[in-house]
């Protein structure tokens, strides 16, 4: 009796991608022709090995290890390629889904572990706020003047007409709770979980 083998569907990896909810609808993945207009226009492409143009071309080959490629965390969402592509591909959302996808595989962890704070911050103030961690560092680049802007930044919005940007508790709950809905949260425990055991060893 003659078994039949099961070829592994190569189109897996960009159809969970197009199923991604930060995926929009008509985002034409499966459309790329590769004509390199987003490579062409990349600041990225330019200054390094990364090529997005590439990268869409992994996908679509269903090759799972663009997941532990660093050449994912070169791009930095500057959103050209989005806007050029001639059938509405996004490579920059494409890259955003893959980093989130390495993350839940473990390779992404220790990218994104210096990061944490930020994310903190969404779940504590529903904004994303600078975390004190990196004042030092933008003490030392903008010097006294970014410090009185923190120090004083409820008065300056007073002068400005503006209202104080927290949050009512309203909202914060609901932010909350998207957070913990869309897998935020459980995203944010895993690297700390990640950071709390790199700094033990
Ligand atoms: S611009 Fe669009 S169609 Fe062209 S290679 Fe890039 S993603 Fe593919
Ligand atoms: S969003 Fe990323 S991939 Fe797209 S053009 Fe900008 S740096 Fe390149």
């Amino acid at each position: 009796m003659k078994t039949l083998k099961m070829e592994k569907n190569v189109l897996e990896l960009a159809e969970s991608i197009n199923q991604d909810l930060k995926a929009s609808k008509d985002m034409g993945l499966l459309k790329c022709g590769q004509c390199g207009m987003c490579t062409s226009t990349c600041p990225a492409a330019r200054h390094s090995d990364y090529d997005p143009r590439e990268m869409v071309k992994r996908v679509l080959e269903g090759d799972e290890e663009v997941l532990r490629d660093d050449i994912i965390w070169n791009c930095f969402y500057c959103y050209t390629c989005h806007s050029v592509c001639p059938v509405n591909n996004s490579p920059c959302l494409i890259i955003q889904i893959l980093r989130q996808k390495s993350i839940d595989d473990g390779a992404g962890l220790e990218k994104v572990a210096s990061f944490l704070a930020y994310g903190d911050s969404f779940l504590e103030f529903g904004i994303g706020s600078i975390p004190h961690d990196f004042f030092d560092n933008l003490l030392e680049d903008f010097g006294d003047g970014w410090l009185d802007l923190k120090l004083n930044l409820d008065d300056i919005r007073g002068e400005l007409g503006l209202e104080g940007y927290v949050l009512p508790e309203k909202a914060l709950c609901e932010i909350k709770d998207i957070l913990e809905k869309t897998g935020f949260k459980e995203r944010l425990d895993r690297i700390r979980r990640f950071k709390n055991e790199a700094n033990t060893m």
